[in-house]
C-alpha cells in the first residue's frame, strides 16, 4: 500500500519508495530490516551529535516530566530564559536580544520583518526591500523564497507570487582569497547599494558558505567589507547562520572567522542538535532599542505558537553543553584535516574530467561536477556501500555529524571519490 505521506522535493511519478527508519545511533541510522546507513549529511545538516545521543535524549525526557509546552506570550520559563542567556554568551559580542521561533525559515521571516519595522520606526518607511545574493537559500516560506536565488534556485515557479527584492552577484573569491580578489565582489555589492540603498532595509547573507545554493564558499574579508558597506548606506546586516552556525565552518559561527557581529543573526538546524525544530533570531541594541517607544507601532508583531518551546530550549541547552564539554571545535578541526587530505589533496580527483571543483570548509566538503547528470546513480551506489549521500544538482557533498569517527569519515570520502574511479 502506498503511504499518504507526501515527501519534500520529490517527483511523485518517479520517486522510489522511501526506506523506513526505525532508529539510529551515533553517525548511523537503522532501517526496517536491519540495514544500517552512515549518514554523510547528518539529516539536512542538523544532527550534529548523531542519533540517540544519551545526554540529549535524557534532557528531553527530564524536561517532558516538568513542562512540555506553555505560550511565551506574557509568560516565561527557565529553559527559554537560560537558552537566551547562553546564546547571548556564545554568539559574537553585541547580539544581546533573542527572539525565538520554530524553524529556520520563520527565523529569517522574523529577521526581515524586524529590519523593515526598524527602518519604519526610524522614519524611513521607504526602506522596505531586502538585498540578497545570487546562489542564496534562506528557506521555503513566501518571504524566504523571495530572497532565494531567483534563477538557479528552486522557486522560480513562484516568481509571480513573490515580492521583488534586489540581488547582488554571489561572491566568487574563495575562502583564502587575497584582498584584491575580494574587492571585485565588494565592488559588485557596492554598485547595487549605490543604486537602490534608499529602498533597502537589510543585506541578507549566509556568511562564508552558501549552502543549499551550491556550497559556494567565500572569504571572511567579504563579510567585513559587506559590514562597512551596510554602515555607509544605512542598511542592516543579517547573517543567516541556520546552516553555518554551531561549528559547520570550523568556528562556532561563521561570523567568528571575521571577528565581527552582524546586526541580526538567525540560528536553527544545529541549535537543538537536530532533536527538535527551533530557531532563534538575535539582534543587537541598535535594532532592539528602535522598538522602545510609545506608539502601538513599536510592538514587534510576530509570535509563533511554539516559540520558546521548553523541550526545544532544554535540548538546545544540552546540545551546547555537550558541544563545549566534548570540545567539538577540536573534533571539527580533525574532520577538516581529513576532508582536505582525502578530497582537496587528491590530484586525480581534482583533475577528473567530470569534476569542476573540490571545496572544503570546516566540516563541509563538496565535489562540484560539470553536469548534474554525472551524479545520477551515486546515491544508490553509496547506499549499497552503507552510506547515506544525497547529492543535489551538480553538488556531491558531505556535512557529517561531528562525532563521526575517523574510520567512518574515510569510508564516506572513499565512497564519494569512488564514484569517479
Ligand atoms: C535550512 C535553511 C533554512 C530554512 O530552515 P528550515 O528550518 O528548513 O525552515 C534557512 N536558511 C538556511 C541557510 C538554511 O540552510
Amino acid at each position: 500500500m502506498t503511504s499518504p505521506v507526501w515527501h519534500p522535493y520529490a517527483h511523485l511519478k518517479s520517486q522510489s519508495p522511501a526506506p523506513k527508519v526505525i532508529g539510529g545511533e551515533g553517525p548511523r541510522f537503522i532501517l526496517e530490516g536491519g540495514e544500517q546507513l552512515l549518514d554523510a549529511t547528518c539529516s539536512w545538516w542538523c544532527m550534529i551529535h548523531g542519533y540517540a545521543h544519551p545526554r540529549l535524549v535524557a534532557a528531553i525526557r527530564e524536561q517532558a516530566g516538568e513542562l512540555c509546552h506553555v505560550m511565551l506570550g506574557g509568560l516565561t520559563h527557565e529553559p527559554a530564559d537560560r537558552l537566551a542567556r547562553e546564546l547571548v554568551r556564545v554568539t559574537p559580542e553585541g547580539l544581546d536580544h533573542v527572539f525565538f521561533s520554530d524553524s529556520g525559515s520563520v527565523g529569517m521571516e522574523v529577521a526581515m520583518k524586524m529590519a523593515v519595522q526598524y527602518h519604519r520606526l526610524r522614519g524611513n518607511p521607504g526602506k522596505h526591500r531586502m538585498l540578497s545574493l545570487m546562489k542564496a537559500y534562506h528557506g521555503d516560506t513566501a518571504g524566504c523564497m523571495a530572497v532565494c536565488d531567483p534563477e538557479e534556485g528552486m522557486h522560480s515557479l513562484f516568481s509571480g507570487y513573490l515580492p521583488r527584492h534586489h540581488f547582488a552577484p554571489a561572491p566568487a573569491a574563495p575562502f583564502d582569497a587575497e584582498p584584491e580578489a575580494v574587492s571585485a565582489d565588494l565592488a559588485a555589492l557596492r554598485a547595487v547599494l549605490e543604486q537602490h540603498h534608499h529602498e533597502i532595509a537589510a543585506l541578507l547573507m549566509e556568511p562564508l558558505l552558501q549552502a543549499a545554493g551550491g556550497l559556494n564558499m567565500t572569504s571572511p574579508l567579504y563579510l567585513k567589507g559587506a559590514q562597512a558597506l551596510c554602515e555607509e548606506f544605512d542598511v542592516l546586516l543579517v547573517f543567516d547562520e541556520v546552516a553555518t552556525g554551531f561549528g559547520r565552518t570550523g568556528k562556532l559561527f561563521a561570523a567568528d572567522h571575521a571577528d565581527m557581529a552582524p546586526d541580526i543573526m538567525v540560528l536553527s538546524k544545529g541549535l537543538t542538535g537536530g532533536y527538535l525544530g527551533h530557531a532563534a533570531t538575535l539582534a543587537n541594541d541598535k535594532v532592539h532599542d528602535a522598538f522602545i517607544g510609545d506608539s502601538p507601532a513599536h510592538a514587534f508583531m510576530h509570535g509563533p505558537t511554539f516559540m520558546g518551546n521548553p523541550l526545544a530550549c532544554r535540548v538546545a541547552l544540552e546540545s551546547l553543553a555537550v558541544f563545549e564539554d566534548e570540545r567539538y571545535l577540536e573534533k571539527i578541526a580533525g574532520l577538516n584535516r581529513l576532508l582536505r587530505e582525502e578530497l582537496l589533496e587528491d590530484e586525480a580527483l581534482r583533475r577528473h574530467p567530470q569534476v569542476r571543483d573540490v571545496r572544503v570548509l570546516g566540516a563541509t566538503a563538496v565535489i562540484e561536477v560539470k553536469n548534474a547528470a554525472d551524479l545520477e546513480g551515486v546515491a544508490n551506489l553509496a547506499r549499497a556501500r552503507g552510506v547515506w549521500l544525497r547529492p543535489f544538482g551538480r553538488w556531491l557533498y558531505t556535512m557529517p555529524a561531528y562525532i563521526t569517527p575517523e574510520e567512518d569519515m574515510r569510508h564516506i570520502t572513499g565512497v564519494m571519490k569512488g564514484w569517479f574511479q
